[in-house]
């Protein structure tokens, strides 16, 4: 994993692709919400951030700016999510779950035993593995909803891999 982090670029979800950007914080990419910011704010924050803006917006495809930006043709999420694993190819498991979808912070691990109310009794009977986002305090566990996500990611990563000629779709899993 050394080295891996230091040269992948970061993004910015425009509000026509928020549920993209929802996905891509699931699959543990570094991508920050445009979610009510006017379209000058959306390019600085891009600008001042050095991150990849990922829209579905022509007009700021063709405003002049030094912004990378990185345009989305579909308008179905799960061909969104393809799309950009098009461009740009990362195992959509192996980081999943590291980051808060909703803030887009990088999880912490948290012990079972420092967890109080905010998590019911039967999911603290049942699970072990627990972290929490530092910003919005939200706890994240192992439970059937991140198993099915898991799932579609999984087959999202295959679809991927079959794309590319010569890769072994084992690799991924
Ligand atoms: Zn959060």
């Amino acid at each position: 994993m050394d080295g891996f982090e230091s040269n992948e670029k970061s993004f910015l979800a425009d509000r026509m692709v928020g549920r993209l950007g929802r996905w891509l914080r699931m699959m543990g990419v570094d991508c920050a919400s445009a979610e009510g910011l006017l379209a000058p704010e959306v390019l600085d924050k891009a600008l001042a951030e050095r991150r990849v803006l990922v829209t579905r917006d022509t007009g700021l495809m063709k405003r002049r700016t030094r912004v990378e930006r990185f345009f989305i043709r579909s308008n179905f999420v799960q061909e969104q999510v393809l799309e950009f694993l098009g461009a740009y190819p990362i195992d959509p498991l192996e980081r999943a779950f590291t980051r808060c979808v909703e803030c887009n912070e990088p999880l912490e691990r948290v012990e079972k035993e420092s967890l109080s109310d905010e998590v019911p009794v039967y999911v603290r009977r049942t699970q072990d593995v627990f972290s929490r986002c530092p910003a919005c305090k939200r706890v994240y566990w192992a439970a059937t909803h991140r198993r099915r996500m898991e799932t579609r990611l999984r087959s999202l990563g295959q679809k991927t891999l079959e794309k590319r000629e010569g890769t072994n779709a084992d690799d991924l899993v």
